[in-house]
């Protein structure tokens, strides 16, 4: 068995447009994950097309980044058509693995390109060692486990195989296992296993007795009835510490959908988390002795989130992992703008920014600035008490932003 301990796993980001994918390479991700146009989940997210593809994995292999292609639908038979070409593509542009869900995808993907690196997605929903061998024997050189395992199930597995193993650290959760869900069909005829989730399970549901058609009953006492399925979002943070030890090779981030800001923003603190502990490391600390600081955990709940649960990390989830009152935690702070220019600093805005507006920089390595916006002026030089997002602006602050680097986020208070 090769040692795995305390080795400092990749940290894989989503990219679910070009400009997420530059922000989660800015902030530090090893690696990202993206679709194209077809045969992935996540149908609504940016996606790219076959050129926004090759310039992706461009960009993302000149910043010695990885990148990786979903091919994760559960295909029906027309689903398969072109594929064979699609993969050919993707070979050709050097995408650095696929990530697979359907055994029939990933037959044809072996066949096709069989010296392709194939990591397999959530969705086949790996929850033991012999289920983790089993597609080990398929070909697959990667398994990116089941949401729903506890750290002990990991290691067991860890045992169990050499194969890399790629887990979820932060974001969105199913309440049913991870996407293999019919609500959406249901409810909306968007097919959560096609890509299309339309979320219903954070709807507000209430009770109807049938013979009292029209008369809703709110199943707990809140006026608004109640979100009975609405999972709070993952947020194995304050652990990674146990998965190091665990033998994880790859930590995963959930949310192509995301915004900008959340993304950037996540990446931030999980690359600082990381970076931490290996200084730590360096520095002879023992990997089970450590408890990151609390300043990262503050910061990650400065993100827009359903909460934060551990999930099933020491046993399966109780109902504390549920959000019933509401569907989501107010976000206490918006994406403000998007350094374009550092000298003089020049931003474009991602939000409403008024002059006075309290903002922060939030820069590489945790450096992050408090200010106020002092002054915007356009390009054309005219002043501007108002942005409005989407517009180039010149931004004077108070106090200074000293050396802004390009594609770094403000953010601003609501
Ligand atoms: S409806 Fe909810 S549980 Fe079902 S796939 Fe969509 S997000 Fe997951």
């Amino acid at each position: 068995m090769k040692p795995h301990r305390n080795k400092i796993p990749e940290l894989l980001a989503p990219a679910g447009s070009f400009e997420k994918l530059v922000t989660a390479i800015h902030y530090g991700a090893d690696a990202v994950y993206l679709a194209g146009k077809r045969f992935s989940l996540r149908a609504r997210a940016g996606n790219f097309d076959e050129e926004g593809l090759r310039q992706a994995v461009s960009y993302a292999h000149k910043h010695s980044v990885k990148v990786y292609v979903t091919i994760n639908i559960f295909a029906h038979n027309e689903d398969l058509e072109g594929l064979e070409d699609y993969l050919l593509f993707l070979d050709s542009i050097d995408v650095d693995a696929l990530i697979i869900a359907d055994p029939g995808i990933l037959s044809v993907s072996r066949e096709t390109l069989p010296d392709m690196p194939l990591h397999l997605s959530t969705q086949a929903n790996v929850t033991n060692a012999a289920s983790a061998r089993f597609w080990v024997s398929q070909g697959v050189s990667r398994l990116n486990l089941a949401r729903e395992l506890g750290i002990e199930e990991i290691r067991q597995i860890r045992a169990a195989t050499e194969t890399e193993l790629e887990l979820f650290v932060h974001g969105a959760l199913c309440i049913s296992y991870s996407g293999r869900c019919m609500l959406s069909t249901y409810f909306t005829g968007r097919d959560a296993n096609q890509g299309d989730c339309a979320h219903p399970c954070r709807y507000s549901y209430r009770l109807v007795e049938e013979k009292r058609p029209g008369q809703y009953f709110p199943v707990e006492e809140d006026e608004r009835g109640t979100y009975i399925f609405n999972s709070q979002d993952l947020c194995l943070l304050n652990r990674l510490p146990e998965l190091i030890a665990a033998g994880a090779d790859s930590l995963k981030i959930e949310g192509r959908m995301k915004s900008v800001g959340y993304v950037g923003g996540v990446v931030r603190v999980y690359r600082a988390a990381l970076d931490w502990i290996q200084e730590q490391l360096d520095a002879g600390a023992e990997i089970n002795s450590l408890s990151l600081p609390e300043y990262l955990t503050g910061e990650i709940k400065k993100l827009g989130t359903r909460g934060w649960t551990e999930n099933f990390f020491d046993g399966p989830p109780d109902d504390s992992a549920m959000m019933h009152d509401r569907m989501r935690i107010e976000q206490p702070w918006v994406p403000a703008g998007i350094v374009r220019q550092a000298e003089p600093l020049l931003i474009e805005t991602r939000n409403v920014l008024e002059t006075g507006d309290s903002i922060e920089y939030l820069g590489r390595n945790m450096r992050t600035i408090s200010c106020s916006v002092l002054a915007m002026t356009r390009e054309d030089g005219t002043s501007l008490e108002r942005a409005n997002p989407g517009q180039r602006v010149e931004l004077q602050t108070d106090p200074e932003v000293i050396e802004p680097e390009l594609n770094s986020l403000f953010r601003k208070k609501v």
